[in-house]
């Protein structure tokens, strides 16, 4: 098969793509703005000093190596899916397949310069972490936490990660014994946040952060946040806080907007259930880039990204041979995440089916942490990928 392949974005959808393309036989090029892949989900103990800026970090150019295709740093500046091309650094890349996967970008509220967040850039981990520390060292303090809203494309609200780190933080004043010097806010505009993992999550997290002591401000809409941190409500309540972690809703990627790509109306990129972009044969958006479809609780996730990108590289493969069948992702949309607190974990699931929320007490921290490492061991070949991991 000696079909060419563009991935653009080397994040978990763009790399899975990447690697999946390649082991069928096709020529792949991967091309990524960073020269590694931020693995966001262990960033939340870059925050508490647990893990270096390093460890979170998995190098794209020695994993293409392993893998054989080809690895390039630059950035997309520009799409045209009529062409399946792309600029990048200013020269254009065409393409049998291109594979859009550059993710998704923040939201800006006003006054978001006053907070630490934790999506988007990786530097975002390691400098909430300086201002935690400075924030110790000064002896206590008010420290907030909250998400926002997208009303135009709820899955892409990202609260799972703001409460694990509240939990994380707590853990670590209380293992310093300095809990009762800080003052702890949880605020979100929606009257119950995280209820996308279900009712029984819902209801454990709330326990758990009234039992933490922290005060929760739920379901007013924020206005912005002032100079210092300080958030303000649109009724115009106000939350005093020294340090202020705000982590926005998604919107579609910038690159995307001045392309000739469909889009949704939060600028994700319209797909089929085989992750194809209707219109313009050849071009396929994955993971955090591409508009959900499915159940009203969706949201777009690591793991989700991953199938999607799975789903993507066989149908390519299947057109690429000639052969009619498609695969589907939407029977794989669930919500599945180990829920981090620092000293154990929750594994929560919700499907078409079932919702689980199972406590594991210590074990569930260290699986958290496990993962990571077979992540990445498993990306470079050093262990066999688990099936569906
Ligand atoms: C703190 C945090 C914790 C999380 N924890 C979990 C979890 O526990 N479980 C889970 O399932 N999900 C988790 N998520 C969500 C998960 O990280 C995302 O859903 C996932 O990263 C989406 O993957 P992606 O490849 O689509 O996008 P991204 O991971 O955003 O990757 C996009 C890639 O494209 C690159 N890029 C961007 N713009 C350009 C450009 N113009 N040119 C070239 N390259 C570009 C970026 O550098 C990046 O490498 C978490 C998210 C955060 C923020």
């Amino acid at each position: 098969m000696s079909r060419t392949a563009l991935v653009v974005g080397g994040g978990f959808a763009g790399l899975e793509a990447a690697i999946h393309l390649r082991k069928a036989g096709l020529d792949v090029i991967l091309v990524s703005d960073r020269p590694y892949l931020w693995i966001y989900p262990t960033s939340i103990w870059v925050v508490t000093g647990e893990r270096e800026f390093e460890d979170v970090c998995l190098d794209l150019a020695d994993v293409a190596r392993r893998h054989q295709f080809t690895f390039r740093e630059g950035r997309v500046e520009s799409v045209s899916a009529a062409r399946r091309a792309v600029v990048v650094d200013g020269e254009e890349l065409v393409a049998d397949h291109l594979v859009l996967a550059i993710g998704g970008t923040p939201l800006k509220p006003k006054g978001v310069e006053h907070t630490f967040g934790l999506s988007g850039e990786p530097e975002n981990a390691s400098r909430l972490h300086d201002a935690l520390e400075a924030l110790v060292a000064h002896g206590g303090g008010r420290i907030a936490m909250g998400f926002g809203g997208n009303p135009k494309d709820p899955s892409a609200v990202r609260g799972g990660p703001v409460f694990e780190v509240m939990f994380n933080v707590v853990h670590m004043l209380r293992r310093r014994g300095i809990r009762e010097k800080f003052q702890l806010a949880f605020f979100a505009p929606m009257p119950s946040p995280g209820e996308r993992m279900g009712k029984k999550a819902v209801a454990a997290i709330q326990k758990m952060l009234g039992e933490m002591g922290v005060e929760m401000r739920f379901g007013k809409k924020i206005d912005g946040f002032l100079k210092g941190g300080t958030v303000l409500f649109e009724d115009g309540s106000l939350l005093p806080s020294d340090l202020t972690v705000f982590v926005p809703a998604q919107g579609g990627h910038p690159a995307y907007a001045a392309s000739d790509l469909p889009r949704n109306e939060a600028g994700f990129v319209q797909i089929d259930p085989g992750c194809a972009v209707p219109g313009f044969p050849g071009v396929w958006a994955v993971g955090d880039s591409a508009a959900l479809d499915g159940p009203p609780w969706r949201a777009k996730q690591g793991h989700l990204a991953e199938v999607m990108a799975r789903v993507a590289a066989t149908n390519i493969v299947a057109e690429v041979s000639g052969r009619p069948e498609r695969e589907s992702y939407l029977p794989h949309v669930s919500i599945t995440c180990l829920m981090d607190m620092g000293n154990g974990a929750a594994y929560v699931h919700r499907d078409e089916t079932k919702e689980q929320m199972i406590p594991l007490p210590v074990v569930g921290h260290w699986m958290k942490k496990g993962w990571g490492a077979y992540f990445k061991a498993s990306k470079r070949k050093q262990i066999p990928r688990l099936p569906g991991m």
